[in-house]
């Protein structure tokens, strides 16, 4: 009796042992800290990308069940392209080990993001992974402007027109925001790319004749980019002079927290901001202060234009004649971007501006 109750237990841990092994062969150094582990799940608990919390420290030679589906999320973000993979490696049928391609993709991913260089999926890099953010690919287009961190899209397109016209889709819409609250955040949003090119925004109710064309859209609606409910995508716009802007209508949207309560509200006009640089011909940058930045932060709002995005913006639209940079200059220095500043101090931009500040200065 005594025997047969140890062979059953034997027999317990055998099966236990075989059920996790083959998807769970990290050795015990490269296991997860438990800090690290309760803090991600306690800032993603149930948001869409909260199974990757499995993948937290994988590195490369790791195989860990389901590492398909961080790979996808790769490639569906620019990192793992074509090229990159084997010819009979199609995507439908990746594999679940890390392997050297995918370790370069993560490389990528941790340089484009502006994050430590690892080559691991660390605590940052998992951090970055979870957050909701934009729909758009991080790849757009290398550019000879090797020290800026803003991107354009592929031919750098850009609108040829001065003003244009903006409407909001009568349809696709949302009802839990009142529709002049949505108006104005949107508005006040077109209004901060205003102020620094000589390009107009203006509203129309002419949806079908309007070059920027914004709705609120779930699921599958039509692009080839379907959204996924709460958090995980926000929201996407096309580069120009294509104008759509689609924000998913899942998302608990606000224009003031003190209404939105959701520990998952974002704030729409920030989101706004970025999906207008879009718009504009603006991919992402890798400076995590920037509009351009394809991540953001659940109720808090960045609605600010930084030095970056000014840069790449003006780069393909000019300056706004009234826009004063040495104010810019200042407001950036007093928000603690000095240090920035510094540290790119061999950028063509900045010291073209720090030139043409300083000049500005001396004829003031
Ligand atoms: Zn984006
Ligand atoms: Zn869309």
């Amino acid at each position: 009796m005594f025997q047969s109750r140890i062979a059953s237990k034997v027999i317990l841990y055998a099966f236990f042992f075989l059920l996790f092994f083959p998807c769970f062969t990290l050795s015990a150094k490269n296991i997860p800290s438990y800090d690290s582990l309760t803090e991600l799940n306690a800032k993603f608990e149930n948001t869409k990308w909260h199974g990757f919390l499995r993948f937290l420290d994988a590195e490369l030679g790791h195989r860990i069940n389901g590492m398909s589906e961080i790979k996808k999320y790769f490639h569906r973000f620019g990192y793992l392209d074509k090229d990159s993979l084997d010819h009979d490696d199609e995507i439908s049928n990746l594999n679940d080990i890390f392997d050297a391609k995918f370790e370069l993709a993560v490389e990528k991913y941790q340089k484009n993001l502006g994050l430590h260089k690892t080559s691991k999926l660390d605590k940052e890099t998992m951090q970055s992974i979870m957050s909701p953010r934009c729909g758009v690919s991080d790849h757009s287009h290398t550019l000879s402007h090797v020290m800026q961190h803003y991107e354009y899209f592929n031919g750098e397109p850009k609108w040829t027109r001065n003003t244009l016209n903006y409407a909001f889709s009568p349809n696709n819409t949302i009802d839990f925001i009142n529709s002049s609250d949505i108006k104005l955040a949107i508005q006040r949003a077109f209004g901060r790319w205003s102020e620094v090119i000589p390009v107009n925004f203006i509203e129309t109710q002419s949806y079908s004749t309007a070059d920027i064309k914004i709705g609120f859209y779930n699921g599958d609606h039509g692009d080839v980019y379907p959204f996924d409910g709460v958090l995980g995508v926000l929201a996407h716009a096309f580069s120009p002079e294509d104008g759509r802007l689609h924000f998913d209508s899942d998302e608990k949207w606000s224009v003031d927290f003190n209404l939105q309560k959701s520990k998952h509200a974002v704030d729409l006009e920030s989101v706004a901001m970025h999906e207008i640089g879009h718009i504009l011909g603006l991919g992402h940058s890798s400076v995590k202060e920037s509009i351009m930045y394809p991540i953001i932060s659940l109720r808090s709002k960045k609605v600010n234009l930084r030095l970056d995005d000014v840069a790449g913006v003006q780069a393909l639209y000019g300056s706004n004649p009234d826009f004063n940079f040495t104010s810019f200059l200042e407001s950036e220095h007093s928000s603690g971007w000095s240090i920035d500043l510094h540290r790119r101090s061999s950028s063509k931009w900045v010291t073209t501006f720090s030139i043409v500040g300083l000049v500005v200065s001396l004829i003031l």
